[in-house]
């Protein structure tokens, strides 16, 4: 192409200006084109050359974290709670072999295998998804399911949750289309009882039905500012079909039905040595998709949900060892926080044993910790910074102390 100056009576091909209008005008073999136009060129090659790239995946087969190396990480982070771990990883793990995979001649689809996790609350369902997030090259989300509601209901339409999706994938549809989403407290939306309501359940089934549509893989007409559906706002259509869901709930009270069905399953005098080896501090770990089914789940839904988990009760010796022993334990971030004030901050053993007690005691769990552990450090916290004392070991005594004068009022699980 010949480039050159212009002569002043030339125009810019693209936006029209004269020579005398622009600070250049560069010809070409049959037109021209302004440093204006050049440069309004440049920026939307740019733009639509990032967007192009961020829509591309970044990994390949080969560079994808296997699952035993998805579970090192969530080692890192989570304590306990193999089971989980090992379901989540290898989900994840196909899931990119799900994005990943070519057409080939064979036909064979790779389906979905959307997940549920079951576990009392404060037992880390909600941190394992956390986690996980930190490491996916897929657009993550967690919602909550208590505010959804049947559309026309107060409350969110089911579609908001892949509004959010689309908010952390900056709008990129295809990227939210292989995205993974966390579905939290899905215990809320049972209906109340096993039997099908001849009355309306406005925030159970419903809300079921609906995000039955989101499980099973629909093209979703999704509003994106969120809220609610309203005639003039634009939706944007996003097909559910690859975005992977992970469910999670504490589900009160399942335990019982679990307890049941394995009693009436086990009758007569075989099964009275059997019930003898069922571990009765964890039930959970016996769930089957009939406990979801009597929980008030529909069938339809569990059955889009294949990959059931379960997460263990954490007793005194995990408690103690998410104080001290994950990559952010609460210890940890303590410690940091002092040092940033040049205070070396150390903590007797039988401290953490004090902490872990009083969590047990209130029956505060995991989430306890760290209000146990302000409640003990606060004094510390206002008076050392800008003092001339460097150093503070934290002894039992002096945990007691601290914590007994604090309002035990603020020790409510958050
Ligand atoms: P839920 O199961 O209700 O979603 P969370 O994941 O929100 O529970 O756990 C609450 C807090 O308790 C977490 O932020 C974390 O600090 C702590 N915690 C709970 N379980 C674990 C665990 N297994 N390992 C490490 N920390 C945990």
């Amino acid at each position: 192409m010949a480039k050159g100056k212009a002569n002043s009576s030339d125009h810019c091909s693209f936006c029209g200006r004269s020579e005398n209008e622009v600070s250049m005008l560069i010809s070409g073999i049959s037109g021209y084109i302004c440093n204006m136009c050049a440069q309004q060129a440049h920026e939307i090659m740019e733009e639509s050359l990032k967007s192009a790239a961020k829509s591309a995946l970044d990994i390949s087969l080969n560079t994808l974290p296997k699952p035993a190396n998805i579970k090192e990480f969530l080692d890192q982070y989570v304590i306990g709670q193999e089971s989980a771990k090992r379901f989540l990883s290898v989900s994840v793990y196909n899931h990119y072999k799900r994005i990943l995979q070519k057409h080939s001649k064979d036909d064979v689809e790779i389906e979905k295998s959307n997940i549920i996790m079951v576990g009392a609350t404060g037992t880390g369902k909600t941190l394992l998804a956390r986690t996980i997030a930190k490491l996916l090259h897929v657009p993550f989300t967690i919602v909550d399911a208590t505010v959804l509601t049947e559309a026309g209901y107060v409350g969110e339409d089911i579609e908001s949750i892949l509004t959010r999706l689309l908010q952390v994938a900056d709008y990129d549809v295809p990227a939210a289309e292989r995205g993974i989403v966390f579905i939290d407290e899905i215990d809320k939306i049972a209906r109340k009882s096993d039997n099908p309501s001849i009355t309306r359940d406005v925030s159970g089934e419903g809300v079921q039905q609906g995000l039955l549509k989101l499980l099973e893989g629909a093209v979703v007409n999704v509003p994106p500012q969120g809220g609610r559906k309203h005639p003039e706002q634009r939706m944007i259509p996003v097909d559910t079909k690859n975005i992977l869901f992970i469910c999670g709930g504490a589900f009160d009270g399942i335990e019982k039905k679990i307890a049941q069905r394995l009693n009436t399953r086990m009758v007569g005098y075989a099964a009275s040595n059997k019930i003898n080896q069922v571990d009765k501090d964890n039930l959970l770990k016996y769930i089957t998709p009939v406990d979801l089914k009597s929980f008030g789940l529909i069938p339809e839904i569990i059955g889009r949900l294949p990959i059931l988990t379960y997460l263990e009760p954490l007793d005194r010796a995990a408690l103690l060892r998410i104080l001290t022993e994950p990559k952010n334990s609460i210890i940890k971030q303590y410690e940091k926080l002092f040092e940033m004030d040049d205070v070396t901050l150390t903590f007797d053993k039988d401290t953490y044993e004090y902490i872990v007690d009083k969590a047990i005691e209130f029956k505060l769990g995991a989430r306890g910790l760290r209000s146990i552990v302000e409640a003990i450090m606060i004094d510390a916290m206002f008076e050392l910074p800008g003092k001339d004392k460097k150093k503070l070991n934290v002894t039992r005594i002096y945990a007691a102390e601290h914590f007994e004068k604090s309002d035990l009022r603020h020790l409510q699980v958050a």
